[in-house]
């Protein structure tokens, strides 16, 4: 899965402040902008203009409001009555579960006195005595310290224990279906589902037989079910006659399980076929079994597609829903022959009736989990290739899109990169087919569904006649990504959730890798890797707030946690310093056995790690390799090294390491970090250096809190650690050093690699921005950039820069920052000037490294008011809008559109509204929706913020986007901040579930509030909602904590500095 914004939140930032006027009409605004949000609650329903996607809509929509539904009227009454025959269904069910849990409490096996009424017992939160020592929480892979395992693996070692759970051994559980897991009697080996869907209604039904084998004497079944409604329940004896008779079954929402009561237990070592007769609505939202719709040819069109991942399979059909009931899977999907149906496998045979529906019956997948099954019902188009190994690969996605050719980039690298990782894992592509299907609403950026893997329109199709690098970019390293996942994965499987970063850490790192193979020149793992990934979680892992990689996941809301930026970005930084300490021809080796070892079945972290030290045994070397990385993965947080030259002894350096937390005062407050033991073993690679020398790199392995080391040090000489930032960690020096750096960097920079130059950028800010550095150490470094060609310490430069910024820009004394970053830019801005036009239609033979750095140089001269900057944007935008020809080189658009709608009126901003409406490309779409966000017009921007919830105008996933870019404009800060807390129910309802989204959509409301009133107001909202996205929340408190005592130590230091740097 790859979660929206993959490649750094930041990176396509186009920035929104500029110089220019206006601040004082500042308070007048404000009052203005209160009233128009009143009025847009007050309105009534939107005019048709804003349905449409063609030219009109756009300037029709001054008079917009938002309203709640998409549904279309006929539709709608429909669904109304679907709803409401669910409603008195799920009631009558309720009622049934309430007398059958009052009798079974009475006569049920083992049955206690205990508290009758059964619900209201409800969730897992006490768990008795018995559930612990079931492997509830995903073996012992969540014990820090246990001895290094041996084979048989960590999963093999699951079934065995649940081998031993025998009935006379332990008696069944009471209530098993209470339980975060299930309860482990039952495993399922087959399912059979058949599929009824109802495009006109959005209902479907479903009868699913699952095959199980009873592994554990038992008088319930449980198995998950969500939001369906059971009409019949059957249980027999697998190939024997005899029925098992039901006493009854009931749905048990806090677990979503669906309990099936039998009269008489089930026996071990028999298998059985459970059948179960249900339906369900095929909901507008985002998850389970969800439709979506989209417009062609002025009419609206539906589809349906689904999203398991992590545990809304449940949703779709009743089933084993946890990653270690790999079983098979035979669907077969009945529709209206006006669409076509898609799954994980290919279809066998359809079967046409005469009143226009068709059966489509999908072959048989081998082994897997629930939550990679996938199914789509859809009008839509395709095109497709065939690899060497004959695996067909096919785009789905609207017929316009098709036709256009918007899907024909993403195919053919799909074709490049099944053949790179069959070759690289040496393991074949495991289905006969891999069907990509772009859909227009999705939750996540990806999802790589088995031989069907789903993605969001704007990280797939790409037009290259109006697409930016960055764009190919996004799109590419989301595919790359994707494919991975097709073995690390779908194949191997992760045993629980608590180690999702395997899999979600290797397809982030081999976005790298994989880009690499299809752009030789880019350097993606060296560089890109630095400023994308490890700088972006580094300043995340930074705070007390932070978590271990390897997170433990004892309740249900804890399993969509576990998708964050920490396992993605650290899990990734994590297999990199492994691969470079291991030699990555070696990592290789070892990760084709661990695949191989693996294949459909699970794994677990201590299985990688012990394929791992045995491929390194092999090469003769010796090195326990859990030992190491469960120093990295279950102690949250990293190190920053500290090498200081020692005065007194010659020749000896003293390295200390110590938990690298950017706001001290919030380590002394966190219980679990005062005690003050995090050591890691640090593969510490440094080299020494002077002006015309530097040694060859050596390694010391770093384990305790201080050590002693003989380096031979001249006078002159400089240290510099953690060599191209291959390691998870910062390294500071002492002043001497770091201005010996400095020196270095203005008088011959190329002495050092581009990745140090861009590694010493990132550890210089971010070491002041804690304190463990004078603030001006940072900007002296950056002064070196003139001379710079490269684009990685730029772009390092400019994405530390970025938060600095937010943190001064509401300043009295900002000008002074502001002059000083122009100094350090324009030189370069004058030598590399603009883009002439575009790259002649062929992106990929454009020079991405010269490209990119023209690009941020122009980005970081117009966002800090640069006059010929904003002269040009603004030149460029009134010939577009005159002659209605759009002539902005493509890789700098978002910058023009951005710098133009700031500096330029109204119109401008409606020029672009109307833009953003009737362009079919969706990559354009997204950077001029963006666009919007950057006026400094509060009645603009308020007006934006109302619309970004109307579903019709602005898609559910991009509606964060917009929130968080206006709370991003100095002039919208507020605004946003504002608005996401009036409307805050209304987000929770509508993301909570997605709970990644909500997640970014709070951090990017607050992660720039840096003034105690906002810190207050942060605190106060919490409390009125206590506990809901309470980790999100408590991130979010200790990063505006952190601003608030950043400004309060630091920014009088900082001004005083940048006032004496620019007097001379
Ligand atoms: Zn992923």
């Amino acid at each position: 899965m790859a979660l929206d914004g993959a490649r750094g939140a930041r990176d396509e930032e186009s920035r929104e402040k500029k110089k220019k006027k206006k601040r004082r009409r500042k308070e007048e605004e404000e009052e203005e902008g209160e009233e128009e949000e009143e009025g847009a609650e007050a309105g009534g329903s939107p005019s048709a203009a804003t349905m449409g996607d063609g030219d009109a809509g756009g300037r029709g929509l001054a008079g917009a409001r938002p309203r709640g539904t998409e549904r279309p009227s006929a539709v709608h009454g429909r669904l109304v009555l679907a709803f409401a025959v669910c409603i008195v269904a799920l009631l009558a069910v309720t009622a049934l579960a309430v007398l059958l849990s009052l009798r079974f409490d009475g006569c049920g096996p083992g049955a206690p006195g205990g508290a009758p009424g059964l619900p209201a017992r409800g969730g897992n939160a006490s768990l008795p005595g018995p559930a612990r020592r079931d492997p509830q929480a995903g073996g012992e892979a969540s014990t820090p310290g246990a001895p290094a395992a041996r084979p048989p693996s960590d999963a093999e070692r699951e079934r065995e224990r649940e081998r031993e759970r025998e009935p006379e051994r332990e008696p069944e559980r009471e209530h098993p279906w209470t339980h975060l897991r299930l309860p482990g009697h039952l495993k399922p080996l087959h399912y059979n589902l058949m599929l009824t869907a109802f495009m006109d209604n959005f209902t479907f039904s479903g009868e699913v037989n699952v095959e199980v084998a009873c592994t554990n004497r038992t008088r319930y079944v449980v198995l998950h079910a969500s939001r369906v409604a059971v009409d019949r329940v059957q249980l027999a004896e697998d190939r024997a006659a005899g029925a098992v008779p039901v006493a009854g079954f009931f749905l048990y929402p806090q677990t979503q399980v669906l309990v099936v009561v039998l009269n008489r237990s089930l026996d071990a070592h028999r298998n059985y076929n459970l059948k179960v007769v249900y339906s369900a609505l095929i909901e507008n939202e985002l998850l389970g079994f969800f439709r979506s719709s989209y417009v062609l040819h002025g009419e609206r069109r539906f589809l349906g597609v689904t999203q398991f991942s992590p545990t809304h399979a449940r949703k779709a059909f009743p089933c084993f829903d946890e990653p270690i009931y790999k079983a098979t899977f035979k669907i077969s999907i009945k529709h209206q022959a006006t669409y076509l149906s898609l799954s994980n496998m290919p279809v066998e045979t359809s079967v046409f009736e005469e009143d226009g529906w068709v059966t489509d019956h999908f072959s048989q997948t081998p082994l897997m989990s629930t939550y990679y099954l996938a199914w789509a019902i859809c009008n839509f188009t395709y095109r497709e290739t065939t690899t060497k190994s004959g695996v067909a690969v096919r785009l789905y996605a609207r017929p316009d899109a098709i036709r256009r050719g918007s899907g024909d980039y993403a195919l053919h690298i799909t074709k490049r990169l099944i053949e790179f990782y069959e070759d690289y894992f040496k393991v074949p592509y495991s289905l006969p087919k891999l069907d990509l299907l772009a859909v227009p609403k999705h939750p996540y950026a990806a999802m790589e569904n088995w031989g069907l893997s789903i993605f969001v329109e704007q990280r797939i199709l790409l037009d290259p006649s109006v697409s930016s690098i960055s764009y190919l970019l996004d799109v590419t390293m989301v595919i790359v990504h994707e494919i991975c996942h097709q073995w690390f994965g779908d194949l191997v499987t992760p045993v629980w959730w608590e180690d999702v970063w395997l899999k979600e850490g290797f397809a982030h790192y081999f976005e790298f890798v994989g880009t690499d193979y299809l752009y030789p020149g880019w350097n993606m793992e060296k560089q890109r890797f630095l400023t994308d990934v490890l700088h972006e979680v580094m300043l995340l892992d930074g705070l007390a707030s932070s978590h271990p990689v390897s997170q433990e996941v004892l309740q249900a809301t804890d399993i969509d946690r576990v998708f964050d930026w920490i396992a993605y970005k650290k899990g990734a930084a994590l297999i990199r310093m492994l691969a470079n300490f291991m030699g990555h021809s070696v990592f290789q080796r070892g990760l084709q056995d661990y695949l191989t070892i693996h294949k459909y079945g699970n794994a677990a972290r201590n299985d990688l790690w012990n394929t791992l030290s045995e491929a390194l045994k092999r090469n003769g070397k010796f090195v326990n390799i859990q030992e190491v990385m469960d120093q990295w993965t279950l102690q949250m947080g990293y190190p920053v090294i500290t090498i200081l030259g020692n005065l007194t002894a010659e020749n000896r350096i003293i390295i200390t390491q110590q938990h690298f937390i950017y706001d001290i005062s919030a380590k002394t407050k966190a219980l679990q970090l005062q005690n003050n033991s995090y050591l890691w073993q640090i593969p510490l690679t440094i080299v020494v250096g002077n002006r015309s020398h530097v040694s060859s790199e050596a390694i010391i392995w770093v384990s305790n809190k201080s050590e002693h080391h003989r380096i031979t040090l001249d006078k002159g000489s400089w240290l510099l650690g953690n060599i191209n930032q291959t390691g998870y960690f910062r390294v500071n020096y002492d002043l001497r050093n770091w201005r010996l750096l400095i020196d270095q960097l203005i008088r011959n920079h190329q002495v050092l690699s581009v990745s140090n130059r861009a590694g010493l950028i990132d550890d210089a800010f971010s070491l002041a921005r804690a304190g463990y550095l004078p603030q001006h150490i940072p900007l002296e470094i950056i002064r070196y950039l003139s001379e710079e060609k490269d684009f990685l310490p730029w772009h390092a430069a400019s994405r530390a820069l970025y938060p600095l910024d937010k943190l001064l820009d509401r300043m009295e004394k900002y000008n002074v920052f502001n002059e000083y970053i122009l100094k350090q830019v324009a030189t370069t801005y004058i030598k590399l000037g603009w883009p002439k036009n575009n790259f002649n239609g062929s992106l990929v033979q454009a020079s991405y490294q010269h490209e990119e750095l023209r690009r941020e140089v122009i980005m970081l001269a117009c966002s800090f008011g640069n006059k010929h900057c904003h002269q040009q944007a603004s030149t460029l935008i009134s010939d577009w809008i005159s002659s209605n020809r759009n002539r902005i080189p493509l890789n700098v658009r978002d910058i023009v559109y951005c710098t133009g709608v700031s500096l330029l009126d109204e119109d401008v901003w409606e020029f672009i509204w109307m833009k953003f409406h009737s362009t079919t490309a969706v990559s354009e779409k997204k950077i001029l929706l963006e666009a919007l966000t950057c006026s400094d017009d509060r009645n603009l921007l308020n007006r934006l913020l109302n619309l970004s919830l109307n579903s019709e105008v602005v898609l559910d996933q991009d509606a964060i986007d917009v929130i968080i870019h206006v709370a991003r404009n100095p002039h919208g800060r507020d605004l946003a901040w504002k608005f996401f807390r009036d409307k805050w129910k209304i987000l929770n309802t509508r993301y909570g579930e997605a709970l990644f989204m909500n997640s970014k959509l709070i951090s990017g409301v607050t992660e720039f509030l840096n003034t105690e009133g906002e810190l207050k107001e942060l605190k106060n909202f919490m409390k009125t909602y206590d506990g809901v996205a309470a980790a999100s929340f408590l991130r979010a408190v200790e990063t505006v904590e952190a601003n608030v005592r950043w400004k309060a130590l630091y920014q009088d230091e900082l001004f005083q500095w940048l006032g004496k740097a620019l007097r001379h």
